[in-house]
C-alpha cells in the first residue's frame, strides 16, 4: 500500500462509476490525483435506475451543472413524488410527495390535520401538500421562476440512465478522468497487506492503483469476488428478488411522478421520460416465474413495448463492509435495496460524499474505514425499515405473496415505530434520517395505518382560529399548485425554447 493516495481507479462505468468519477474529479481535480475509470462495453451496465429523489439536486449543484442542460441531455422529466396504487388494498391510491404537509405551527402540521380529520374534516390529507395537488393535475414549475416569494416546492427527476452515464462521462473526461475500455480478467493483491495492487484487462494491460472504487455492479468484482467481504441478506423482510424491465412508447402527457402499482407477487413501476416510458415488474420468484412475469408486464404497458423484457436478479441487502482494505464499494457492488422509493442513486451519492469527507490525507486508517462503514450502514438501515413498512402495513392478503408480507416478522426498530405512530402520530425519526415525519405519515396513513391520537398542543388553538387557519393553508396549497403550468409544457419551455 502506498504511503499516500495518488492513483484512484474506478472499476465500472454505470451510473455509480461515472457519478464517482465526476464528483472526485470536480472536488480533487486530476493534477495531484490520477483518476482512471475502467468499463467493459461487452459487459455493459444494468440499464435501469431512472427515478431519483430531491437529494440529486445537491449532487448536480456540487458538479455545478445547468439543470436544463442536464435535463435535455438525459431526456429527463420532473418528479414530485410517487403514486402508490393498490398497495393498501385493490382500488386504493395514495401519493408520497417530496416535501411536507401544510405549515408547521407549534408542532408538525400532521397533528393539526389529525385534529381536523377526527373532528370530521376532509380525510384527504393530500389537499395540504402542493406536490400532491400538482401531480394530480399534471402540473409542474420551479417556484424560483414562478413566484420566488412562495415556499419552495421540492422535486427530483426521472432520467434515462444510459444518457446520464454518457453525460457524466463527458463531464469527467473534460476534467481529466482517463476512461479505459476493457474487461478486467485478473486482480492482484499486495502479498502482505492483501490490498488490491492492480487489475489486468483482457488485452493484457495492467492498471495499478492506491485506492479502488468498486462500481462493478452486482458482481462486486473487487469487494466480493476478490476480497470475499460477505453479504448481509435482508430477503426475509424484502422478499422481492427479480425484476423484468421493458421500456414502452410514450403515449400521453408526461406525468410528474413515478407510479408504483402493487401486483400479485410484487409491484410494477412506471417512469415517464420525455421520449419513452420506463416499466418494470419487481417480484418474488418463489411466488411468480420469470416467464409469467414477462407475460404480465407486456399485458400491462400503456404504450407499445420497445423490445423484449429483460430479467434482472438480485438479493436485497448489503456488503458486510462497504469499505474493505483499499476498496470502497458503491452502487450495486455495495448492496441493493429494491427501487420502491428510488433510493439507490441516493445511496451512491451518500457514499461519494462520505468518501470525500473521510478521504485519507496519507494512509488509509481503520478509523476512516470504520467511520465510513458505520455511516453507510446507518443510511442503508434507515431506508430498509421504510421500505419494509410498505409491504407490512397493508390490508392485502389476496395472494400468497401479500399474505406473507402482511404477517411477516419485522425488525424491532420498525415495530417500535409502527406502534408509536399508531398511538401518537410519532414516527421516531432520528436526526440525519433520509425519510422525515411527512414521508412516514404519507406512507403509513396511505397504507391504512391512521394514528389514534396526536400531539396535545394541536388542541390548544381555539376552534374558530383553527378552522380559519386550516382553510387558509388549504387555499394557499391549492394556489401554489394552480400557479404551475402543465408539466410537459414547462419542460419544453425550460429546456428547448431559445
Ligand atoms: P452497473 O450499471 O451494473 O454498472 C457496472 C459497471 O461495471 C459496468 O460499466 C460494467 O461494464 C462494469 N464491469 C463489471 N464487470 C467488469 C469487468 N470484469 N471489467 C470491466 N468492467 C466491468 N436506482 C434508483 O436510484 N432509482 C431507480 O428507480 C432504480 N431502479 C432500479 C430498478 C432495478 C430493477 C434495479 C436492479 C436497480 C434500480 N436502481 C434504481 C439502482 C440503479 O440501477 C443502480 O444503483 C445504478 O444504476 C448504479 O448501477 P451500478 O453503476 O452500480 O452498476
Amino acid at each position: 500500500m502506498a504511503d499516500s493516495i495518488r492513483k484512484i481507479v474506478v472499476v465500472g462505468g454505470g451510473t455509480a462509476g461515472w457519478m464517482a468519477a465526476s464528483a472526485l474529479s470536480k472536488v480533487f481535480g486530476t493534477q495531484k490525483y490520477s483518476l482512471t475509470l475502467i468499463e467493459s462495453d461487452e459487459i455493459g451496465t444494468v440499464g435501469v435506475g431512472e427515478a431519483t429523489i430531491p437529494t440529486i439536486q445537491e449532487f448536480n449543484k456540487l458538479l455545478e451543472l445547468d439543470e436544463n442542460e442536464f435535463m435535455k441531455a438525459t431526456n429527463a422529466s420532473f418528479k414530485l413524488g410517487i403514486r402508490f396504487v393498490d398497495w393498501k388494498r385493490q382500488g386504493s391510491d395514495y401519493f408520497h410527495p417530496f416535501g411536507v404537509y401544510g405549515v408547521d405551527m407549534n408542532v408538525n402540521f400532521t397533528h393539526y390535520w389529525m385534529r381536523y380529520h377526527l373532528a370530521g374534516g376532509n380525510g384527504d390529507f393530500g389537499l395540504f401538500n402542493p406536490q400532491t395537488i400538482a401531480a394530480r393535475m399534471n402540473r409542474f414549475g420551479r417556484m424560483s421562476e414562478i413566484n420566488p416569494k412562495a415556499p419552495n416546492v421540492n422535486y427530483a427527476f426521472h432520467f434515462d440512465a444510459s444518457l446520464y452515464a454518457k453525460f457524466l462521462r463527458r463531464y469527467s473526461e473534460a476534467r481529466g478522468v482517463v476512461r479505459q475500455e476493457g474487461k478486467i480478467i485478473g486482480v492482484s493483491q499486495h502479498p502482505e497487506s492483501g490490498d488490491i495492487a492492480s487489475v489486468t484487462l483482457e488485452s493484457g494491460q495492467t492498471i495499478a492503483g492506491d485506492l479502488f472504487i468498486d462500481c462493478s455492479g452486482f458482481r462486486g468484482l473487487l469487494i466480493e469476488q476478490t476480497l470475499k467481504t460477505g453479504y448481509e441478506d435482508w430477503s426475509q423482510w424484502l422478499p422481492c428478488n427479480r425484476a423484468v424491465a421493458v421500456p414502452c412508447d410514450k403515449i400521453s402527457g408526461i406525468t410528474p411522478y413515478t407510479m408504483s402499482t402493487a401486483r400479485e407477487a410484487g409491484w410494477q413501476w412506471r417512469i415517464p421520460l420525455q421520449h419513452r416510458t420506463g416499466n418494470g415488474y419487481v417480484f418474488c420468484e418463489s411466488h411468480l416465474s420469470e416467464d409469467k412475469a414477462m407475460d404480465l408486464i407486456l399485458q400491462r404497458l400503456d404504450g407499445k413495448p420497445q423490445g423484449q423484457p429483460r430479467v434482472i436478479r438480485f438479493t436485497t441487502g448489503h456488503r458486510k463492509k462497504q469499505w474493505n482494505r483499499n476498496v470502497i464499494a458503491m452502487g450495486l457492488a455495495s448492496g441493493f435495496l429494491e427501487p420502491l422509493e428510488s433510493t439507490s442513486i441516493y445511496l451512491v451519492q451518500e457514499a461519494i460524499m462520505k468518501l470525500i469527507r473521510f478521504f485519507p490525507r496519507d494512509r488509509i486508517t481503520d478509523s476512516l474505514r470504520n467511520s465510513f462503514n458505520a455511516e453507510m450502514f446507518f443510511a442503508y438501515d434507515d431506508v430498509k425499515d421504510f421500505l419494509i413498512a410498505h409491504y407490512k402495513v397493508t390490508e392485502r392478503e389476496d395472494t400468497p405473496f401479500w399474505a406473507y408480507c402482511k404477517h411477516m416478522d419485522i425488525p424491532d426498530s420498525l415495530k417500535a415505530r409502527l406502534e408509536s405512530f399508531a398511538q401518537h402520530n410519532l414516527s421516531l425519526v432520528k436526526p440525519n434520517e433520509l425519510f422525515k415525519e411527512a414521508s412516514w405519515f404519507a406512507v403509513l396513513a396511505g397504507q391504512g395505518l391512521m394514528p389514534k391520537s396526536y400531539h396535545p398542543v394541536a388542541d390548544l388553538m381555539p376552534e374558530d382560529e383553527f378552522r380559519w387557519r386550516m382553510d387558509r393553508v388549504r387555499e394557499g396549497t391549492a394556489g401554489l399548485a394552480n400557479s404551475m403550468p402543465g408539466h410537459e409544457a414547462y419542460i419544453t419551455k425550460a429546456c428547448y425554447s431559445p
